[in-house]
């Protein structure tokens, strides 16, 4: 099993070994990934999108590194637009099909190779900072809200949350600093969402407190730091808690953007648990696990998850995928043993296309598991 939040140690198993335990079929499996090179229209916006931005993750990692990373910084760039420029020109012939997935790992390369581990850390640190402050208020307010209306905020709450990416151009501006988050909530789009299974949820819902919920554990693959996973993921988690479902929060092994590590949620849950007793109970019980995906990317292949998230995953009844990357981008027709639930907030235009949708558009596709009682057991 996982270790529960409050004891996470830093010697865990991350071997990268397997298919994710809940894929209803894990030899039909594939990620939901683009092939970037199928039109010279998809690989130019790419191919620009990713140097583009890349210029913008150097600037951060000077300021991450400082003056003394200079030239790891330029070696980085020339790796990385050395890798960019067959791509470009037509001329790559490295593995194929070419996803998101091939140049955010080309990225992280150029990136590793030159010991520029975590370029957003200043940042990321920044913005837990900012969330914390608001998690007290944030809760106290979910609190008070009538039982019928707090899980539809909860969710608001994680589209809200889900703006802090360091991934997209058209949210990199975004600081918690500057916003109340409550307002932010007030600024997603209204119901009915692009994507919207919002009710077939609730249906499953208790609404009383002290009533169970119908799943005795969900996996909730987290996305970034910051009010993502503190003011977004962290009150639907405890609610689910609260409820009686065990909670495992599987999170990224290394850092990528500003993607929260396994290592930091658990920092992070000790830290809220100091101004929440109930969060702190829930720790104190065993409710809470955090485990680390395996993996290094803002999306995620299921082909490919670490022996310590399936066997804290094993058990589970529900499965919660958030963010843009690990959903619409690598996930979108990935069918699960459990009830599965997609949330995200969609942050570039292409990917919202997609889904016939447009920028800051809300997903919420929730996929109950479906039990054919008429199906004999075996043949
Ligand atoms: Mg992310």
């Amino acid at each position: 099993m996982g270790r529960a939040a409050n004891e996470y140690s830093k010697d865990r198993c991350t071997k990268l070994m397997s298919h994710f335990c809940l894929l209803a079929d894990p030899a039909a499996y594939s990620v939901s990934d683009v092939d970037v090179l199928i039109n010279d229209q998809q690989r130019d916006y790419w191919v620009k999108l990713f140097a583009d931005h890349f210029e913008q993750t150097l600037e951060s990692a000077l300021i991450a590194y400082g003056k003394t990373h200079t030239r790891p910084i330029d070696a980085a760039r020339r790796q990385f637009t050395a890798s960019l420029a067959p791509i470009r020109d037509g001329a790559y012939d490295g593995e194929k099909p070419l996803g998101i997935i091939g140049l955010c790992k080309l990225r992280e390369q150029a990136l590793r190779d030159h010991g520029l581990h975590d370029p957003f850390r200043h940042i990321k640190r920044r913005e837990n900072e900012s969330a914390i402050a608001q998690y007290h208020q944030v809760i106290r307010h979910l609190t008070a809200m009538p039982d019928e209306l707090r899980w539809e905020r909860i969710i608001r709450g994680i589209f809200a949350g889900n703006i802090f990416d360091l991934g997209s151009p058209a949210t990199m501006g975004y600081t918690t600093d500057s916003v109340d988050f409550d307002e932010s909530i007030d600024r997603i789009k209204p119901r009915p969402w692009l994507v919207d299974g919002f009710d077939a949820f609730m249906d499953m819902l208790p609404l009383a407190a002290g009533d169970p919920a119908p799943w005795a554990k969900v996996v909730i693959f987290v996305d970034n730091a910051g009010a993502d996973f503190i003011l977004g993921i962290m009150p639907l988690a405890r609610q689910l808690a609260g409820h009686a479902t065990r909670v495992v929060l599987a999170a990224n092994e290394h850092p990528s953007l500003n993607d929260v590590t396994a290592d930091e949620a658990v920092d992070l849950i000790q830290q809220l648990g100091e101004v929440d007793p109930d969060l702190a109970g829930y720790v104190e019980a065993g409710l809470f696990e955090v485990v680390s995906t395996g993996n290094d990317i803002p999306l995620i292949d299921l082909s490919d998850v670490s022996d310590e998230l399936n066997a804290a995953a094993d058990d589970a009844d529900f499965v919660i995928l958030e963010g843009m990357g690990r959903t619409v981008e690598s996930n979108w027709n990935t069918l699960f043993d459990t009830d599965a639930l997609q949330l995200c907030l969609l942050k570039d235009p292409d990917i919202a296309a997609r889904i016939n949708g447009e920028l800051f558009d809300c997903v919420c596709k929730f996929d109950p598991v479906e039990f054919d009682e008429d199906e004999p057991e075996a043949e």
